[in-house]
């Protein structure tokens, strides 16, 4: 039995106070949404018991705290509608403006995906992430969508509960990682963990629990002369705090490290932030100057950003009495990088300040224009944005069978295509397609994202004229030999 633990739902007003300093306008489209997605999924109950609406709430309250825009904030509430109640796009899209139904839409493709657990599987249904984003905050949707469930996971049957954990870990979680948005992959990674690995889980978790508390401690130490020193030099504006160490980071770390606690020395590490890059490099000389460096564990990831843009400088001291501590270094703007990632380019200012108003950011919110920025910063590894600006993207699409099948094609590949590629027989008997939902001819030029059904018949088969329709050479292949066997006149004419 499932002791259900309900919680109340939280009010919109835990919504908005998240979010950025919203207009009236947007509060009351946030508002709108709520009230929407309550209706729609009223009766509507969790696995853990609790209203299905909870969890739309508490997908919308993560994004909000991302400081996403008003119209992100309500397609998070609306997210479930189409998928699980009997609300159409349509209907939707009489209540809603366009930006927040196209985020509703491109959330619900992607929740047909099916994950297979195979390596080439991954990178594909990487890929297919960017390519579905066509609007990025189509992914932040999914990711605070899958936080959510992930923190719920208890409550999911044994064997649906690890598909989900594992997926969360080798997809969303990287995908997060590589958004730069710290602030989701900790959870996401931490949340998945018990489920994936439950016997490495809880010992890692032991370690953890023993070593921390002694470093911790002096940490707390540590942080009290650092503070001093740097108002002795006339900085005032910055904080220090602590953290500890993810537990899924760490336990992949220590699996680099023979599994030995001791070589961790960032277990726990202490995080000042500054108001500027300047004062950064000062403070990393003022530390210097009061414990000595570990040598060779300097990283200056402000000149070198990593690839996700990743900017701050670290440092592990020794700090006496057999101590050693992590020190990291950033300025405002970095930490609310390193937090928000591509969401801190779109909702927040050049002085690392939400933007105000609760609007949607100006410009273009494609994901390709996001990483062209990202590519002019020096990365270390440009294997990621190399993919993308292949010609492999350019000139690419990818469609899906109604099961969530990957399919990818040319630009100007057609139904039949699409056919020949998911099997040789589907292509011999094909007579139409069911694209989106809506019955089409099989030389219907394809579009990114589409879904699509092929009708086949038993007594159909090629024709020459097939030939010249097809865009793929899978299909022309098998349509030639086809007709090679099959029609004698072929050979003389081709
Ligand atoms: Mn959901």
């Amino acid at each position: 039995m499932i002791n259900a633990f309900i919680r109340k739902t939280p009010p919109v007003t835990d919504i908005l106070k998240e979010a950025n300093d919203l207009n009236s306008e947007a509060k009351t489209l946030i508002t709108k949404a709520y009230d929407y997605a309550e209706k729609a999924h009223r009766n509507q109950k969790r696995m853990s018991g609790e209203p299905y609406f909870n969890h739309v709430v508490e997908t919308a309250k993560t994004l909000a705290e991302l400081k996403a825009d008003a119209d992100t904030i309500a397609a998070g509430l609306l997210h479930d509608v189409v998928e699980d109640t009997p609300i159409t796009e349509e209907e939707l899209s009489q209540e809603f403006n366009s930006t927040i139904c196209k985020l509703v839409a491109g959330v619900t493709k992607l929740g047909t995906l099916k994950y297979q657990g195979q390596k080439r599987h991954v990178e594909s249904l990487r890929k297919l992430f960017i390519a579905m984003a066509s609007d990025i905050r189509v992914i932040m949707i999914k990711l605070a969508d899958r936080l959510h469930n992930v923190k719920t996971l208890e409550y999911v049957k044994p064997e649906k509960r690890k598909r989900i954990a594992l997926e969360t870990i080798e997809i969303y979680a990287p995908l997060a990682n590589r958004l730069g948005i710290g602030r989701l992959r900790g959870p996401l990674e931490d949340y998945s963990f018990p489920f994936v690995y439950p016997e490495e889980y809880k010992k890692v978790m032991r370690l953890r629990k023993t070593k921390s508390k002694n470093t911790l401690k002096q940490l707390k130490k540590v942080a009290r002369s650092i503070q001093e020193s740097i108002i002795k030099e006339g900085i005032t504006d910055f904080d220090i705090d602590y953290r500890v160490k993810h537990i899924y980071s760490l336990y992949n770390k220590l699996k680099r490290k023979n599994m030995d606690i001791d070589q961790i020395y960032d277990l726990t590490a202490l995080r000042i932030i500054l108001p500027n890059q300047t004062d950064c490099y000062r403070v990393l000389g003022l530390i210097h100057s009061l414990w000595r460096p570990v040598p060779g564990k300097l990283k200056d990831y402000i000149s070198n950003p990593k690839h996700n843009n990743y900017r701050s400088i670290h440092t592990t001291v020794f700090t006496g009495d057999g101590n050693i501590s992590e020190i990291q270094i950033r300025d405002r703007q970095m930490h609310t990088e390193a937090e928000y990632g591509v969401a801190s380019h779109l909702f927040y200012d050049e002085t690392g300040k939400p933007k105000t108003g609760g609007q949607a950011p100006t410009g273009k919110l494609s994901w390709i224009t996001e990483l062209a920025k990202w590519q002019e910063v020096a990365s270390e590894s440009e294997e990621f944005i190399n993919t993308l600006k292949s010609d492999f993207f350019q000139n690419r699409i990818f469609t899906f069978t109604p099961r969530g099948e990957v399919i990818e094609l040319p630009t100007d590949a057609i139904a039949l295509d699409f056919a020949y590629a998911i099997h040789s027989d589907v292509g011999h008997q094909a007579v139409g397609a069911t694209i989106n939902g809506k019955y089409s001819s099989l030389t219907t030029v394809l579009q990114n994202n589409d879904i699509i059904q092929i009708e086949t018949k038993k007594d159909t088969h090629p024709t020459r004229k097939w030939l010249e329709q097809v865009k793929t050479s899978t299909a022309r292949r098998h349509i030639k030999q086809y007709l090679t066997k099959t029609d004698p006149e072929f050979q003389t004419t081709n």
